[in-house]
């Protein structure tokens, strides 16, 4: 439905240049929910803003519905009302002197060149689409009189209004509070999926990003470095920036010893055994990145033969769903989510266990 084919934006910058896309390549599937992850100054917003056709690539190719709308070889730029797209910007873009009847007619009325509707059937369509976001009865209320939650439903209801056929969004969210994010979240994954509608979501959010994509493309200092399903984003990052990024890491360096099915690492808290991954032969040095919630930990030794290590308490965290644990091991502080039921004491003795399994190498 949209692919992006090694598209690349550099801006000048006084004397020098910033390289805010380089080779970005992606792909999202008709109806899909698509994330671009990425810290700020990223990437995110010009990748968004190269597809709606506001910035003017350097080289690549932009196909949205099998339709070129750039390409830098055969000379082709769509202008952007041109594109069957409707955008929704993180600072929402109401018009603070139209109500919000005119904000949302404002792209059949303006954006449509030759084409505008009859007044019929704009005063249908706006209200279809403040139907959509629950802000039916709201036509005639002066923008300047809502809320931040009420603003970002008239810009998402203005981004639908011209039925497009991917929506793009740029941390629409990013302004409202806690509550109301988590909300918000959950509406717009269900109204998007409910339309059908293809989405390419932009967030510096990585629970954001988990809780509602299909697919996550994680974007650092303007290149795409990972790729894939939510769980295996999270789970099986192959880069260690990834990794850091989605959430907390424990990292171990080594040499590894042994193969296959024995591959093991010598690290700085012992021998830690991995399973292997993919079948291939693992360099003689690895990193390997291990989530805080992989790890167990228990007042008992158990009988567990391999990767159990003796630690001791540093620091407990109590965070409500779980409690954050610092566990040092050796001369290494280990990051162990642990549950809020058991409780360890400060200075307490325990053991942790890091299941093979769940020990991913990253580079
Ligand atoms: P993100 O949305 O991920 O925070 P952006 O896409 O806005 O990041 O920006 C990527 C990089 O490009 C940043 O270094 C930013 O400073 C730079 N940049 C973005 N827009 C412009 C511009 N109009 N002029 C110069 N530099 C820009
Ligand atoms: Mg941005």
């Amino acid at each position: 439905m949209l692919r992006l084919q090694k598209l690349c934006k550099e801006f000048t910058v006084g004397k020098g240049a910033v390289q805010a896309l380089q080779d970005v390549s992606l792909e999202v599937k008709e109806g899909d929910f698509f994330t671009l992850l990425g810290p700020s100054g990223s990437g995110k917003s010009t990748a968004l803003r190269c597809v709606a056709g506001l910035e003017n690539p350097d080289g690549g190719e932009i196909y949205i519905d099998d339709k070129c709308v750039y390409s830098s070889k055969r000379r082709i730029l769509v202008p952007p009302d041109e594109r069957p797209i409707g955008m929704v910007f993180q600072s929402y873009a109401i018009w603070p002197h139209l109500d919000v009847f005119r904000n949302v007619a404002f792209p059949l009325v303006h954006g449509s060149k030759g084409r505008r509707p009859a007044k019929d059937d704009i005063r249908e369509r706006v209200d279809n689409a403040l139907r959509l976001v629950q802000m039916d009865g709201y036509q005639s209320r002066p923008s300047t009189q809502l809320s931040g939650g009420q603003q970002q439903r008239v810009a998402l209801a203005r981004a639908l209004v011209r039925e497009p056929k991917l929506l793009l969004l740029d941390e629409p969210l990013s302004n409202l509070d806690a509550k109301l994010r988590e909300e918000m979240r959950v509406e717009l994954k269900d109204l998007t999926q409910n339309l059908g509608i293809t989405s390419l979501f932009v967030t510096h959010d990585q629970l954001e990003a988990l809780a509602m994509s299909q697919w996550i493309g994680v974007i650092i200092g303007g290149r795409l470095v990972e790729n894939g399903r939510p769980h295996d984003v999270y789970v099986k990052s192959r880069n260690r920036l990834v990794a850091e990024f989605l959430g907390t890491a424990n990292t171990f360096e080594g040499k590894v010893v042994g193969s296959g099915s024995d591959t093991r690492l010598d690290t700085e808290i012992g021998e830690l055994r991995i399973a292997a991954q993919d079948g291939l032969e693992p360099p003689p040095n690895v990193s390997v990145s291990v989530r805080p919630e992989a790890i167990q930990c228990s007042r008992e030794r158990g009988n567990r033969s391999v990767n159990t290590f003796e630690g001791t308490i540093k620091r407990a965290t109590f965070l409500g769903t779980f409690i954050d644990g610092e566990i040092t091991v050796k001369n290494k502080v280990l990051r162990v989510s642990l549950n809020p039921y058991t409780p360890f004491a400060q200075g307490e003795r325990v053991f942790v266990h890091i299941p093979p399994e769940r020990c991913q190498v990253v580079t």
